[in-house]
């Protein structure tokens, strides 16, 4: 069998139009224009790649982006004084500082100063508690884990009943996807770096999420034939006959695991592109849910 590829780069443009008709009708309806800050703190290369792309997709969407940007020498009391002034200005519905932070800055001090509902981002603790408890109302789903959740419906998997098994634990990733699953009603198995028979139980998933960051981890045979397979991970491995020597692969063995999966996402082009487009998912929601609009924004 081969299996269907899950196309997140076509899946994330169309929710990024998605999100371009929903803010115009916003503008319309109310005179909002969603706005989302971006707040970089030092010159990381790859936060600055990461963060022009996010502002690029909010323009392309129509998101107003504020932008600011620290020396690697700011102080903890600047960083949190701009994520304040932030939090108060009503033209601003997200906020997302950009990780990792530089180490003189307590990032736990940082990110709990974001309202949360402006944690665009999805990782206050509340937030995370309400996506944990039952019947509660989380503001967000952080996006990346949203963003493995979008690509299940949208490839047409069911996720009510199913097995999952989400391999990684991470704050960020593996528990906030758990979580999500749970809600959706899945049967979830968490397998982590203690975790006693991980080829076993990945066998059963009729669903497999791998956010475990260890390239080509998940080989054929630890797949169940026709399972839905999400890799999240971005991996790393040199390749000579690429620039700068590396190519990206993910944390399966995407050649021969698409023999025996049903669908399967491949890396690059797969969770990547979904993560973005759910960050203007959640900034449209903020600025519906700050226009007394029902926060669903598509
Ligand atoms: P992380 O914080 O390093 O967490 C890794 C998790 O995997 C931990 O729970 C760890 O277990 C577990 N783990 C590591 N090695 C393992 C092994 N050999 N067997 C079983 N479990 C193992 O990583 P993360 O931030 O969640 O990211 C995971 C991957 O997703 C990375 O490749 C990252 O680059 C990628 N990622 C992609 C996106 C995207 O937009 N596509 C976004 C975020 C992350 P313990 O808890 O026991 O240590």
């Amino acid at each position: 069998m081969t299996a269907r590829i899950i196309d997140g780069t076509a899946i994330a443009a169309q929710i990024r139009a998605e999100v371009k008709v929903g803010v115009a009708a916003l503008v319309a309806e109310k005179g909002v224009t969603p706005g989302l800050a971006t707040v970089l703190v030092g010159d990381n290369t790859g936060s600055h790649k990461y963060v022009s792309m996010k502002r690029k997709a909010c323009a392309e969407a129509g998101i107003r982006s504020f932008h600011t940007e620290l020396p690697a020498t700011a102080t903890q009391a600047e960083v949190l004084a701009l994520v304040q002034s932030l939090g108060a200005n009503p033209d601003v519905h997200g906020i997302l500082v950009q990780l990792p932070l530089p180490s003189q800055i307590d990032e736990a001090v940082i990110l709990n100063a974001v309202p949360l509902e402006k944690d665009v981002d999805g990782f206050h603790p509340l937030n995370i508690g309400a996506i944990a408890m039952k019947g509660r109302n989380p503001m967000f789903a952080p996006c990346t884990p949203a963003g493995v959740i979008e690509l299940l419906d949208r490839s047409g998997t069911k996720i009510d009943g199913a097995d999952a098994v989400v391999l990684g634990r991470s704050n960020i990733v593996g528990m906030p996807a758990s979580l999500l699953l749970i809600q959706r009603n899945a049967t979830v198995t968490i397998c982590h770096s203690r975790t006693k028979d991980i080829k076993g139980t990945c066998r059963r998933a009729d669903i497999l999420v791998a956010a475990i960051g260890r390239a080509r981890y998940v080989t054929a045979d630890m797949i169940k034939p026709g399972a839905t397979v999400i890799d999240v991970g971005t991996n790393g491995v040199d390749d000579p006959t690429k620039p700068g020597g590396k190519r990206l692969v993910g944390d399966v063995d995407f050649e021969a695991a698409k023999e025996v999966a049903g669908a399967i996402t491949p890396v690059p082009g797969g969770v990547g592109p979904m993560t973005i487009a759910m960050l203007i998912v959640n900034t449209l929601k903020a600025a519906r849910r700050s226009a007394g609009l029902p926060a669903k924004a598509i």
